[in-house]
């Protein structure tokens, strides 16, 4: 495989993590060469100078200023350079490189994410979020800079795999795992903590990301995200619960075949397919042994206890607008549902109604054209879910 310039934006989550293991890996094993250029993280500098001296960037970026001394300290004498705050970041990611991972968690990745188009750096994405907010913003402006963006996401990556040259498509299918709360009541999930929630069964990942998954609301991004990435309308993107978590995405056919990508559940798969891509990098995932799984399930998503896929399609129907409510919504909910304050089928509850509200209110038409549409647009969403939220609360009389 030729050698790589790779930047990761998000390094110290867990798919930042699952990155340097996939790079570290190929390293030792002598598989692929990478350079890397850029580490950047949140508030986590511990982890980011520990990444830093295992592989050496060029920078290393803490977002949260008052962190910055912190990180000079840790790196001081090791040659790498430190920079902090938001604007180091977008700098960082347009620093020239083969492969950007934009693995930010939230819409607080879009911007960098943009930046690394701008300087015509391929990005390997997983924060969902900045496409669901700002796809068509970074479709676009990839096409003018002449910039590749691969999906991370599995299922996205599975689909990207299964796509041939991407002619003749009926139809796409993204599987969901059902997350913890598959088979549970109505009544359990209205009890559901936020430790169980984020309990998932097969995947092990951020908060965020685990929680979503029990509200299947990250399945709903990904509907989105499929839509985007693959300029799919809804009507042709299908969800099957597949509790297994083995067949991630397939593709449909006119001729009526069907390809599908298997693989055990593990980030690392989709994470170096993108940073390798068109090359396959060796990694550590656990093999597929077809013969010693019992068997493959798929069923249909009960919509009554999960309505965050037909949120997705109405998220759609509302245009970009309407996409960054369902998610700045989804995230001022996760946020009330982390700490506390609501409870968990509340979660859909109050992203239905921002929906609601924002289709009939000001922003209604917004184009989102603009990092500043999408953000005023995304304050917008977060406040009526907050609002409903706190309604809420008051009606129990908490
Ligand atoms: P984590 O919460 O584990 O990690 C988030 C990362 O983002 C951390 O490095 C964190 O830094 C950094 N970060 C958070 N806020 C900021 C900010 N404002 N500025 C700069 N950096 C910030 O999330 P995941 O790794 O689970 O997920 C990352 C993205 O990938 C999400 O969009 C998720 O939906 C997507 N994804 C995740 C999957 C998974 O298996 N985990 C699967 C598919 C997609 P710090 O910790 O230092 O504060
Ligand atoms: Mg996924």
């Amino acid at each position: 495989m030729a050698a790589r310039r790779i930047s990761i934006a998000g390094s110290t989550g867990s798919i930042g993590c699952s990155a340097v293991d996939v790079i570290q890996h190929a390293r030792d094993t002598g598989a692929g060469d990478f350079e890397i250029v850029a580490l950047a993280s949140g508030s986590n500098v511990e982890r980011l100078a520990e990444q830093a001296l295992l592989l050496r960037p060029e920078l290393a970026v803490i977002a949260d200023e008052t962190r910055r001394e912190e990180l000079d300290a840790r790196l001081s004498g090791s040659g790498i350079k430190v920079a902090a705050g938001t604007s180091a970041l977008n700098e960082a990611a347009a620093m020239p490189c083969d492969r950007f991972l934009a693995a930010i968690v939230g819409a607080a990745g879009l911007e960098s994410t943009l930046s690394a188009v701008r300087a015509g750096n391929d990005v390997a994405i997983a924060n969902k979020e900045s496409i669901v907010c700002g796809g068509q913003v970074i479709l676009s402006e990839a096409q003018k800079y002449g910039a590749k963006v691969l999906p991370v996401d599995s299922e996205h990556s599975a689909i990207f795999q299964c796509l041939g040259d991407g002619r003749s498509i009926e139809l796409l299918t993204i599987t969901a795992s059902g997350g913890p709360f598959r088979t549970a009541s109505l009544e359990e999930m209205a009890r559901a903590t936020p430790a169980q929630a984020a309990a998932h069964p097969n995947w092990s990942m951020g908060v965020k990301n685990s929680i979503d998954s029990a509200t299947l609301m990250n399945k709903a991004l990904e509907f989105i995200e499929a839509s985007v990435l693959f300029d799919m309308p809804p009507e042709r993107i299908d969800v099957v619960v597949h509790p297994q978590s083995i067949v991630h995405g397939m593709a449909h056919f006119t001729d009526g075949s069907v390809i599908a990508q298997l693989s055990t559940p593990d980030m690392k798969a989709p994470i170096s397919y993108a940073l390798g891509w068109p090359d396959r990098i060796p990694t550590t995932v656990n093999r597929l042994h077809l013969s010693q799984l019992a068997r493959l399930d798929f069923e249909e998503v009960d919509e009554a206890r999960f309505p965050a896929i037909r949120l997705a399609r109405e998220a759609i129907a509302l245009g970009p607008g309407g996409r960054v409510v369902l998610n700045s919504a989804n995230e001022a909910a996760f946020e009330a549902f982390t700490n506390g304050s609501c409870g968990f089928l509340d979660i859909t509850r109050s992203v239905e109604d921002a929906l609601e509200r924002f289709s009939s209110g000001s922003f209604a038409s917004s184009k989102c054209e603009t990092l500043e549409e999408i953000a005023e647009v995304g304050r917008y969403g977060a406040f009526l879910a907050s609002d409903w939220l706190e309604r809420a609360r008051k009606r129990a009389g908490g």
